[in-house]
């Protein structure tokens, strides 16, 4: 394998012959034997960033991976793609370490991962020291630092690194990091002027709505309604939310399952397993659930309370659509949650929960502010998103429109707070507002305030969420133990009438399409879509491996779109390389025939000419104008290059960094010209 580029690794091994954003770079690196901290997020390639350079390079490169589910599976599926890997974990048994051990020191790995805690043992580095080491790769390196979200004790001993084995670049990769917590990094790891690559924080695949928490049960049953069939993770806060939740989906006849620390673990590992090989379409989970879950068709993540900081949501969320596909996240909150935490919390050392309930407070602002989700996420990391509207959040695709008397409606609200002297909560004032008949408003004499009743004809769910999203604009603050309602002095501009703030109209309207979604079910045949899964699920339950590990959902749909005929032609989907050209080519050629013959649908729905073939073993790089037309009226779409979902990612938004071949739209040259679909065009028997 030595010799080769990371770039023919890359189409070799994975199939893909492209580049995402900055892995390149960071593959460069490694080639040039340079330390490296590359922050890549979720479904950004971070791992091809070391195993490409790993296949290509001489010796064996050391993986550092924090649990042995993520190593598994990856080992697993490197496997799958025809790449020498193997892992040393405390799961394995004694003969299948000795296996290990032997491939390792006869050269015939390209990968080892190991846990942080072995590697820097006296035994493990005495061992290293005899075999040819090619670098090492620190994955989900933030552990590292005290300052991220989930330090581990562990990653601590890797400082040594750098002293044992001089001149051996080390690598960190992690999805999620402050600046703060990248200079720990470096720091932390004695790297060497590592290169620095930081990748857009962005999820552009992902959709972002958020909601205040009404009828949870009802608000969850809407999004599932919306996935049938597919997987996807509902976060609840605690234990008893968990078990209440998926006992009440589960009466409903959904496929869910639970996962909290409170479990056994054997039940816990059960359902994980279940949820992999997905047995059952859903997970409810506490944050305990996702770490090491590396399944990349996750669908939807849905919070049914509000995370605790950004960076945790920036992870749970993260956790779907790692495919680069359509994804949703929808986030339920109501005010008490943040009492939920700060009770949770209450026992921190007073340091660290000062750091909590400022990141907590953040967490708030981001529910209940009217801005861009996906600009507010990246903002928090210290980056900006490019142009006005992103397409896929509740408050671009105007889900949430403004009222009009947005000025008169907030000037009730906050009078109600001055009549009540600064003295209450947000759901006593609420109460109040609509003109509630309950005892305690009654007795303390509040029905007879000028302001008693004035948002009487608003339901009450409405009239809290707008009070919240005032909080969350600046206008009211929260004060003291019991969130008592004060008005700063933003708030007085309105009570003034010299500002106006937002407030939202409760969602009525059906839910939009983001472009992504719209773009990646493109020319696909969904139920030859299903078909495929099945075969998937079939295959990947006899080898016991997670699906995905056998085909990604962005690969099936590519199939069910071209539909090829031959394994030629099948080379020519996203993601399948030459391994799983001839391990699984044949099943997936002859379902597709046989499906394609009931349905009277034509194979090739594009681009399997022989024109193209030719031009996949030439490079990329010549025009061509030539396509194979099906004649009209074949009932199939076929769809233009420009439409085409990109290689590795369905990322719809123009103004990404350029792709690694910068091509002008072509016609017949499929997805493998490189350059980015801008357009939503269809194109039926004429260009
Ligand atoms: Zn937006």
């Amino acid at each position: 394998m030595q010799g080769i580029t990371v770039e023919k690794a890359l189409s070799t091994y994975w199939g893909y012959d492209r580049f995402l954003p900055l892995q390149e770079q960071a593959m460069a690196a490694i080639v040039r034997r340079r330390d490296c901290i590359v922050v890549l997020p979720t479904g950004g390639g971070k791992s091809l960033c070391y195993q490409a350079p790993a296949v290509t390079a001489e010796g064996t490169a050391v993986v550092v991976s924090p649990l042995i589910s993520l190593m598994k599976d990856q080992v697993d599926a490197l496997t799958e793609c025809g790449v020498a890997a193997g892992r040393l974990d405390s799961s394995l048994a004694p003969h299948e370490q000795q296996a290990t051990m032997e491939a390792l020191k006869a050269g015939r790995l390209k990968l080892l991962y190991v846990a942080p805690e072995r590697l820097v043992t006296d035994a493990f580095v005495e061992m290293l020291r005899k075999i040819r080491l090619s670098f090492v790769a620190v994955d989900e390196a933030h552990c590292v630092s005290m300052w991220g979200h989930d330090f581990r004790p562990e990653y601590r001993r890797l400082g040594s690194l750098k002293k044992l084995f001089p001149g051996i670049p080390v690598g960190a990769y992690t999805a999620t990091a402050t600046e703060h917590v990248r200079a720990d990094i470096a720091e932390q790891l004695n790297l060497e002027q590592p290169t620095l690559l930081i990748g857009s924080f962005d999820r552009a695949n992902l959709v972002y709505r958020v909601f205040h928490r009404g009828d949870i049960l009802k608000q969850v049953r809407g999004v599932l309604d919306r996935h049938k069939g597919e997987s996807g993770i509902i976060y609840c806060i605690r234990r008893k939310d968990v078990d209440s939740m998926c006992a009440q989906l589960k009466a409903l006849g959904y496929r869910v399952a639970p996962y909290h620390a409170g479990m056994e673990d054997e039940d816990r590992k059960r359902n994980q397993d279940r949820f992999i090989k997905e047995e059952v379409d859903v997970i409810v989970a506490t944050i305990a659930f996702g770490m090491g879950i590396d399944k990349s068709n996750v669908r939807f993540v849905v919070h049914a309370g509000m995370p605790k900081s950004l960076e945790h949501y920036q992870q749970e969320s993260g956790r779907a659509g790692r495919d680069g596909l359509e994804a949703e996240c929808c986030l339920f909150y109501g005010g008490g949650d943040f009492g939920t935490w700060k009770f949770l919390m209450k026992d921190m050392p007073d340091e660290a929960r000062e750091i909590a309930m400022a990141k907590l407070g953040d967490m708030y602002n981001y529910c209940t502010g009217g801005l861009c989700r996906h600009r507010s996420l990246v903002r928090y990391f210290g980056q900006d998103l490019d142009g006005d509207d992103c397409q896929a959040c509740d408050i671009c695709l105007g889900d949430r429109e403004c009222i009009e008397d947005a000025l008169v409606t907030a000037q009730k609200i906050l009078s109600c707070i001055l009549r009540l002297e600064q003295r209450f909560g947000a759901g006593y004032t609420t109460l109040v507002l609509t003109g509630s008949q309950e005892q305690k408003i009654i007795e303390s004499g509040h029905d007879r305030l000028t302001t008693y009743g004035l948002l009487s004809d608003r339901p009450r769910s409405v009239v809290r969420d707008w009070i919240e999203q005032l909080v969350g604009q600046g206008c009211i603050a929260k004060a003291g133990e019991f969130s008592v309602l004060n008005i700063t002095p933003r708030g007085w501009e309105v009570v003034r009438g010299t500002r106006t703030p937002r407030l939202f109209k409760p969602p009525e309207k059906p839910l939009k399409k983001s472009k992504a979604a719209a773009q990646s079910w493109e020319g696909v045949d969904k139920g030859l879509f299903e078909v495929l899964r099945k075969i998937r699920a079939e295959i990947a339950s006899r080898k016991g491996v997670p699906a995905f590990v056998i085909f990604g959902d962005t690969t099936l749909r590519d199939m069910a779109r071209r539909r090829p005929a031959t394994l030629d032609d099948m080379l020519w989907v996203s993601g399948v390389g030459k391994t799983k050209q001839r391990q699984y080519g044949k099943v997936f050629l002859e379902a597709i025939a046989d499906y394609c013959r009931r349905h009277a649908n034509s194979l090739n729905a594009e681009d399997a000419s022989g024109e193209g073939r030719r031009k996949r073993d030439e490079g990329r790089g010549t025009t061509d104008a030539s396509i194979v037309r099906r004649p009209s009226g074949s009932g199939v779409s076929a769809i233009s290059a420009a439409s085409m979902p990109s290689r590795q990612s369905s990322d719809p938004r123009p103004n990404l960094p350029p792709a690694r071949y910068p091509q002008p739209p072509q016609i017949g040259t499929g997805r493998r010209t490189g350059f980015k679909p801008t357009s939503h065009r269809r194109r039926h028997g004429k260009p």
